[in-house]
């Protein structure tokens, strides 16, 4: 790809790569050795730099501190079979972030900036993308209100910043969940479509009190009636009834998962039955008293897919069948990683390969 903006890259004297265990990662311990960082300033974006991973000189009366103008993505670059990196779905995160920053009224940071920025970072820390099956390297795209003023206002100022990372490949332990009815995670006309700091902060009261009744996660309901199924957890939620993979249709109130995306399309590839359209809490607790639900999953970046092995409703632990390679969500996980990988055609353009070989 032709570069078109000139990024200014101040390189680390001291690589921290050799204090990287490879074959004992863990899910964000370790941050590479560079980040990109572009202010937004007197009405324009300043030219972005890459420096060594530091700490930020920021100030205390930052609005995003305050207030809660900050928005993140979440994503993955791959090291393919044949050694090249694959950064999975880059524009689609792009335009998440974009519908992010409109709902928190920040200044949206220009395509190239967030793409090629991305891209030269990875290249200067190729080392850091790991190639044991399974594993990534985790980047983490964000943007903070950096103006500082006690006033609640809109911030005039910004920072954005991409962070990357190596993770282990999240074998998730099957999870047990309990359908939500007293809080929310999200409500229509709210910010649960947004990637926003405020949603997870928000989110922590109810999962700690679920845990502490035994619970991994909750499975997170409408926030009207809780009626219907939203998300489970810090995921989108997907059900198998009748051999038909179903989950919540996209709406203000759901995030809008680019391994949700991935999975659908992939379903009907294989030519599953696939539906998208609101799953009531009525209808989950039929299908498991006449034996109809087989499968019950999480889907997000981290692990793909989060296997759920009981649902709590109503009063009642319904248990889930094993999961097992011939589950159906084994079936499209594969075919996704195998897309990823460079093992299957490619063929609705998620790959972006950068040839470091
Ligand atoms: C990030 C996120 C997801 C999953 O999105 P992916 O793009 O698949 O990682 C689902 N729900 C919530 C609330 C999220 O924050």
């Amino acid at each position: 790809m032709e570069l078109t903006i000139d990024i200014r890259i101040q390189k680390t004297k001291q690589s921290k790569i050799q204090e990287v265990d490879f074959d004992q990662l863990e899910f964000g311990k370790y941050i590479s050795d560079h980040m990109l960082v572009c202010d937004f300033a007197n009405g324009e974006w300043q030219s972005p730099q890459i420096v060594p991973y530091a700490d930020l000189s920021l100030s205390p009366a930052a609005l995003a501190l305050h207030y809660g103008q900050t928005v993140f993505e979440g994503m993955k670059a791959f090291r393919m079979t044949d050694g090249s990196i694959n950064i999975f779905r880059m524009d689609k995160h792009y335009e998440r972030f974009v519908r992010s920053l409109e709902r928190m009224c920040m200044t949206i940071i220009p395509k190239e900036i967030f793409i090629e920025g991305m891209l030269q970072l990875i290249e200067l820390d190729k080392a850091w993308v790991p190639s044991q099956p399974g594993t990534a390297l985790y980047i983490r795209p964000f943007m903070i209100a950096t103006e500082a003023r006690f006033g609640v206002k809109i911030s005039e100022e910004y920072r954005f910043i991409i962070l990357t990372g190596p993770v282990p490949s999240l074998y998730a332990n099957p999870i047990k969940v309990k359908v939500e009815t007293e809080y929310v995670r999200a409500a229509r006309g709210g910010t649960g479509f947004a990637k926003c700091g405020g949603n997870y902060g928000a989110s922590f009261y109810p999962t700690k009190l679920a845990k502490e009744e035994g619970y991994d996660q909750v499975l997170w309901t409408d926030a009207k009636e809780h009626r219907y199924i939203e998300e489970s957890g810090m995921m989108n939620v997907m059900f198998v009834i009748n051999d038909t993979l179903l989950t919540a249709p996209l709406s203000d109130s759901i995030l809008d998962g680019v391994t949700r995306d991935s999975l659908l399309t992939i379903s009907r590839d294989l030519g599953y039955k696939t539906v998208e359209r609101p799953v009531s809490v009525d209808e989950l607790e039929a299908a498991f008293k006449n034996g109809t639900i087989t499968e019950a999953f999480g889907a997000g970046t981290a692990a793909v897919i989060a296997p759920i092995k009981s649902i709590h409703i109503a009063g009642s632990d319904y248990q889930l069948p094993g999961y097992s390679s011939e589950s159906l969500s084994a079936k499209i996980k594969l075919q996704l990683e195998s897309i990823r990988a460079g093992e299957e055609d490619d063929i609705h353009g998620w790959n972006f390969i950068l040839d470091v070989k």
